[in-house]
Parts: structure tokens; sequence; C-alpha cells
């Protein structure tokens, strides 16, 4: 079979950067697991898995359109520092919690002061252009239920 709308598919992944750096894999663990045609992986991630077979291996290189999206300088802002939510100590780098209107949200920091931050709302990944070798290990047919939720089912995909 032929991945399409409605395979679950189980892959294993390596992502780098531009530099050539391994930012995350699956490789030692568990595959990752999917439904494909559902919205549940990065959307170049989805188009280049289409039409691939079981056991297939490539690369595919993703602009940041295609994966985490651009960098907008809009969603950087000074915030006090008691909309904060961290353990430890406050310093640029640190991945916290921004506490907003809809709820906590993961921002990353660019400058900490005593009283307020500048934080970054964008996606770690964002502006970046991203490589994932693939291996695809499994295909098959997602259950009417799988379908119907939108995710795949059983290890490596949701649990009820
Ligand atoms: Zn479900």
């Amino acid at each position: 079979m032929k991945i399409e709308s409605g395979t679950v598919v189980s892959f294993h992944y390596t992502l780098r950067n531009e530099a050539g750096d391994e930012l995350e894999s699956s490789r030692g663990s568990q595959p990752s697991v999917y439904l494909h045609g559902a919205n549940n992986i990065i959307r170049g991630l989805e188009k280049a898995m289409a039409g691939r077979e079981s056991g297939a291996v490539f690369t595919v290189s993703l602009a940041p359109e295609e994966a985490y999206g651009t960098h907008n300088p809009a969603r950087m802002q000074r915030v006090p520092v008691k909309h904060l939510a961290y353990r430890g100590k406050l310093e640029a780098g640190k991945v916290v919690q921004l506490n907003t209107a809809e709820g906590m949200r993961a921002v990353t920091v660019v400058k900490a002061g005593r009283h307020s931050a500048d934080i970054d709302g964008n996606h770690p990944l964002a502006g970046q252009t991203l490589t994932f070798d693939v291996e695809i290990t499994e295909l098959r047919p997602a259950t009417p239920e799988e379908i119907s939720h939108g995710h795949a089912h059983g290890p490596g995909g949701h649990h009820h």
C-alpha cells in the first residue's frame, strides 16, 4: 500500500537544522505514528510522505513556511516577571510558561530583568529551514474510529 489520506504511518526520523546539528531523533525509541491527511504533523513533512511505501527512506528539506512558520517579530514582547511561571533562575534562552488570557503558553526568554522580561512567543523552530531524514517502518489502514477522531490510536498514537 501507499501513503494516502486515511493511512496510519509509523516512521523514524532525525531532524537537523541548517547547520546540520541534530535537534531531535526517534532513533533508539519507538517510531512516531500519525494519521495521514489529518494535519497531525507539520505540513511540509506530510506532503513529502504522500505516495510513499513501507520501507521508504528519504530526506526532505523544509523552508520555514512548510515547517514551523516564519519568525514573527510581533510575538516578541516585554512582560512583567510575575506573569511568568518557571523554576530556578530566569535567564536568556530559558523556556518558561507565560500566563495569558487563553491559558499558559511556552515562550523563550530573550532578556531577563528584575521586574520585567523580554520574551519570544514564536515556536523555538520558527524561521528555521529543517531537514528530516525519514524511514517509513509500517503502514496500515486507519480504523473508522481513528478517522472520526482525526488521529491514530495504539502504540505511538493517542490513548484515551
Ligand atoms: Zn481517539
